[in-house]
């Protein structure tokens, strides 16, 4: 019995193993996620300044496009100035003239306007473009990293899975079952070596006569207080 312990003991240290390289594996493909998602945002940034920037541009052709008009409503009043002959008509076509002037210079204020908060919102776009390729690169340096760091969690992860297989072959079916429930039900723990009359799983005390039976080794004993498996590791004492 005890040699079959001090393998399932191997077996143990073999799955803790695992279980830290896996929990290792899912902290590192949460921070790739984690930083997919930094770049992500900045991204959508960039596109909202794209949008707006877009609508800019279409204020901006509007306002031109009213300019034109109100240009060539100038120049159409200017040519029938020269037909009228009533003083009445002429000055009503001077009045439509003054208004279209009046009109014209606040488009062109509105324009003059909109051209330069589109400047300043083009400077903005660039520099966020900046930031975004730089954050790109370096974001793309770090998840590097963390690709070869899962690769060769997983690396190790497989050697350890072949030596687990072989490993197992020398446990009894019952005994693995029973050692895979309690490594769920006990933190990954199942077996733990029994020590001065006590169980180093829990730290509680073992009645005297199962401490005994330990160190006949012939069955399994577990701890009467966590069922952990006990492994007798010290000498026979005295
Ligand atoms: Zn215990």
């Amino acid at each position: 019995m005890r040699t079959k312990l001090m393998i399932l003991e191997d077996l143990q240290e073999l799955d803790l193993k695992s279980d830290g390289s896996q929990a290792r594996i899912q902290d590192a493909l949460a921070e790739i996620e984690s930083l997919d998602g930094r770049i992500q945002e900045v991204q959508s940034a960039v596109e909202a300044k794209k949008a707006e920037i877009a609508a800019m541009e279409a204020e901006r052709l509007a306002l031109e496009d009213n300019l034109a008009v109100e240009n060539a409503n100038i120049v159409r009043s200017e040519a029938n100035l020269k037909g009228i002959t009533t003083q009445k008509e002429y000055q009503a076509v001077n009045k439509e003239i003054a208004s279209a002037k009046k009109l014209i210079i606040e488009l062109e204020d509105q324009l003059l306007q909109k051209i330069s908060r589109l400047e300043e919102s083009n400077a903005e776009l660039s520099s966020m473009e900046v930031d975004l390729q730089a954050l790109a690169e370096n974001l793309g340096v770090q998840k590097a990293d963390i690709r070869a760091r899962i690769e060769s969690e997983e690396t190790s992860a497989a050697a350890a899975a072949k030596v687990r297989q072989e490993t197992v072959k020398a446990i009894p079916a019952g005994m693995l079952r029973q050692y895979e429930k309690l490594r769920q039900n006990r933190r990954g723990i199942a077996i733990v070596e029994a020590r001065d009359g006590g169980c180093l799983g829990c730290n509680m005390h073992i009645p005297p006569q199962l401490y005994n039976n330990l160190f006949r080794g012939e069955e399994l004993i577990t701890c009467p207080h966590c069922q952990r498996m006990l492994v007798l590791k010290q000498e026979q004492q005295g």
